[in-house]
């Protein structure tokens, strides 16, 4: 076989070949066949031809080079073949479908209640109360004794309590924190209280056995009941709007005299009179009153010379007369259909 017709036959066997590497590294192994520097093909036929006569020779010789530019082209044209096929079949595996819906996580939220005590305390932060709290389990004496209950009053029926051993109980109200409060400093004092208490209720659509209290607490020199007034006005606007207005009916409380309930006109219907105030255009949001001398005597401090005023409400109660809802249970029975509206 002469040389030209040996190199047809690679140049043809060289197309087929090269066109039909997939791999790079085909590639590479296909190169070292011919243009490997031992062995080559082509690089040995490129040899042979500096042994030709010199009359064969620059026909030969262009028609060799022809070959070689030739297959140097098929290699680079599949190389970039490769690597294109390749980048395609990378991305088309990563694709994302951008159409698909989301993976969704329901964002956490703050419960009503919570929404309910932090509006509240916001409000008495902005008056200059401080925020304590207090134990939640207690002794006789805090919830009952130093509050101006003692063991035979008839108003201890007014808090049903758990009694746990050895004369204690789960607090019936957050009151006893006024009293620790006052047992660890001097006056002036201006706190309020928030906190879990407890009763042995019978659970209905406004009682629960678990609920929140929050109680306010401010001891002075030359505090009066025109104090008091001022401040849970103040706060019912700050809670309720700011064009409500208050009312102050008399009550009962052992630890405080004289005893006033506080009513804020309607804010639902501004006080011309529905349901959520039982058609009387006015709700009682808390109770209140002139600290007892009694207690202030029972912490140590002078009646004489201190008085101060205290209040306590009820966070559901706030709670849902603010939001509506008219099942206390709601507010416990973690379901998120209910939750989520707030
Ligand atoms: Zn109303």
């Amino acid at each position: 076989m002469s040389i030209l017709e040996q190199l047809e036959q690679l140049k043809a066997e060289a197309e087929r070949e090269i066109k039909e590497a997939s791999q790079q590294s085909k590639i590479d192994e296909l190169w070292t066949k011919y243009f490997g520097r031992k062995g080559g093909e082509l690089t040995s036929i490129l040899r042979g031809v500096k042994t030709l006569s010199a009359e064969e020779r620059p026909a030969v010789g262009k028609a060799a080079n022809e070959v070689k530019v030739f297959i140097e082209e098929l290699f680079a044209v599949q190389k970039e073949k490769i690597y294109q096929d390749g980048l395609a079949a990378k991305l088309s595996a990563e694709q994302i479908d951008v159409t698909l819906p989301g993976k969704w996580k329901a964002p956490g939220r703050i419960h009503l209640l919570n929404i309910t005590m932090r509006r509240i305390k916001e409000v008495f932060k902005g008056l200059g109360y401080s925020v304590v709290s207090g134990p939640e389990i207690e002794t006789d004496y805090y919830n009952f004794e130093a509050l101006n209950i003692p063991s035979n009053h008839p108003s201890r029926e007014m808090w049903d309590s758990f009694f746990l051993r050895e004369g204690l109980l789960m607090r019936s109200h957050t009151s006893p924190s006024q009293v620790h409060v006052m047992e660890k400093q001097e006056p002036p004092v201006r706190v309020i209280c928030p906190g879990k208490c407890y009763r042995r209720d019978a659970v209905d659509a406004t009682h629960f056995w678990e609920f929140h209290q929050v109680e306010g607490l401010l001891v002075d020199k030359n505090v009066t009941f025109s104090d008091l007034k001022g401040t849970l006005e103040l706060f019912a606007k700050g809670m309720f709007g700011h064009r409500r207005r208050t009312r102050f009916n008399p009550s009962y409380f052992p630890f405080t005299e004289p005893s006033a309930e506080v009513m804020v006109d309607c804010f639902v219907c501004d006080g011309k009179g529905c349901r959520v105030c039982k058609n009387s255009g006015w709700i009682e949001i808390m109770g209140s009153g002139m600290v007892h001398p009694r207690v202030l005597k029972g912490v140590g401090y002078d009646p004489e010379k201190y008085t101060g005023f205290a209040f306590g409400m009820g966070v559901e109660r706030i709670a849902m007369l603010t939001y509506g809802v008219d099942d206390i249970r709601l507010l416990y029975e973690d379901d998120m259909r209910f939750l989520s509206q707030f």
